[in-house]
């Protein structure tokens, strides 16, 4: 039987817990993300952290494997001018709720 899958290509390498996290982020990565300009699901990502919209061609900066990660929200909250000691609160709670996603 041929395993197919997001990491056919590992084989049995790196142990289940990491295929298991790498599965997760290509999941994420492949699926189809919505455009912030024209509310396309047509957004690729064009590399680490770039997003391109195919449909308008609306190029944007977002998470590695993610469009949008929590850490953008309250970076995007805090440069709204909201209070420093709610964004710094936020920006602990998302830090511990982070804590065991891996980034690059
Ligand atoms: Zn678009």
């Amino acid at each position: 039987m041929k395993k197919v899958g997001p990491t056919r290509g590992l084989g049995v390498r790196y142990g289940s817990t990491v295929r298991k996290r790498y599965i997760k982020v290509i999941t994420e990565l492949k699926k189809p993300h919505r455009c912030p300009q024209c509310g396309f699901t047509r957004v690729k990502r064009e590399s680490v952290g770039i997003w391109k919209c195919s449909k308008c061609d609306y190029t944007f900066a977002g998470g590695a494997y993610t469009p949008v990660t929590k850490l953008g929200v309250v970076a995007k909250r805090a440069a709204k001018g909201a209070p420093v000691e709610e964004t710094a609160k936020a920006t602990a709670a998302v830090e511990s709720a982070t804590e065991e996603e891996t980034t690059e």
